[in-house]
C-alpha cells in the first residue's frame, strides 16, 4: 500500500491525468473517446520530435564549448546575443515543448535568462513557417504588423524577465567545473580600481576605465583557487558570487 502511495506521490501529474480520464469516461464517455484520440495524436507527435531534440541537446552538451554559448547567448553577448536568439527561435521547427530541453541545455551552458525568453517566445509565435501561413490566410500586411509588434514585445519581455527571474531560481545544473563565471558579479560602484583582482586572477579579471571587469570564459578546476582568492582579497568587497556556486 505504501508503495502505491509513493508511486502516486512520485507521479502526481500522471495520476491526476489518469483520474481525469476515469472521471470523463464515467460521466461523459463520448468526450473520453475524443480526448483519448487527441492525447494519442500528441503522444505520436512527441515520439517523432523528441528523439531529434534530445539528440540535438546531447550534441550541444558534448560538442559546443561553454565559451561559445556564453559569448553568443550569455549575459555579456548584448545585441548580438539577442539577435542570435531571435534567429534561433524564428528558424526553428516543431512545437514549443521541443524548445524546453534545448533552452535548459543552453541555460546550463551559460545563456542568459533574457536570451532564453527570446528563443522561447520567437519559437512560439514568430517562427518562419508560421509567418508564411499567417500571411497566406490573414494577408501579408496583417502578418507583418503583428510580427513587428510581437518582436518588440518579445525583447521587452526578455528584459523584464531577466530582472524578475535569476538563474538560481531555475533548477539547472551548470555544465562546467561546478563554478560558473556567470555567477560572479563585480559591483562597479564599490570597485576602487586597485587592480588586485587582475594581479591575482588575470584569467578572469581585466581593467576597464579604471574599474575591474570580468572576462567571460570557462572556469577551470585548477584556477578556482585564484578566482576565490581574488574575491576574498578585494579590499572593497566589490566582487560577489552566488552562494550556490562551488
Ligand atoms: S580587487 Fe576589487 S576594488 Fe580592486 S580592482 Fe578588483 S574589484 Fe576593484
Amino acid at each position: 500500500m505504501s508503495r502505491l502511495k509513493q508511486a502516486v506521490i512520485n507521479n502526481k501529474l500522471f495520476t491526476m491525468v489518469l483520474a481525469a480520464y476515469v472521471l470523463i469516461s464515467i460521466f461523459i464517455p463520448d468526450k473520453a473517446v475524443q480526448s483519448f484520440q487527441n492525447s494519442l495524436f500528441y503522444v505520436k507527435e512527441m515520439i517523432m520530435i523528441m528523439p531529434v531534440i534530445l539528440l540535438l541537446t546531447s550534441l550541444i552538451k558534448a560538442w559546443v564549448p561553454q565559451k561559445t554559448i556564453m559569448n553568443n547567448f550569455g549575459k555579456g553577448s548584448g545585441v548580438k546575443g539577442s539577435i542570435l536568439s531571435f534567429l534561433l527561435g524564428s528558424l526553428s521547427a516543431g512545437p514549443i515543448y521541443a524548445a524546453f530541453p534545448l533552452c535548459k541545455t543552453l541555460l546550463a551552458k551559460g545563456a542568459s535568462i533574457s536570451n532564453i525568453v527570446i528563443i522561447l517566445c520567437t519559437w512560439a509565435v514568430v517562427k518562419v513557417p508560421m509567418l508564411l501561413n499567417e500571411a497566406k490566410f490573414l494577408s501579408p500586411k496583417f502578418m507583418f504588423i503583428r510580427w513587428i509588434l510581437t518582436s518588440i514585445s518579445i525583447f521587452i519581455m526578455g528584459y523584464i524577465m531577466s530582472k524578475l527571474v535569476r538563474k538560481e531560481d531555475i533548477p539547472v545544473n551548470v555544465v562546467n567545473t561546478g563554478y560558473s563565471i556567470n555567477n560572479v558579479l563585480i559591483n562597479r560602484k564599490y570597485c576602487v580600481g586597485c587592480g588586485l583582482c587582475v594581479k591575482i586572477a588575470p584569467q578572469y579579471f581585466e581593467m576597464n576605465n579604471k574599474k575591474a571587469k570580468l572576462i567571460n570564459r570557462d572556469v577551470k578546476k585548477d584556477e578556482i583557487n585564484n578566482l576565490n582568492k581574488a574575491i576574498e582579497k578585494c579590499p572593497s568587497k566589490a566582487i560577489k558570487r552566488s552562494s550556490g556556486d562551488g
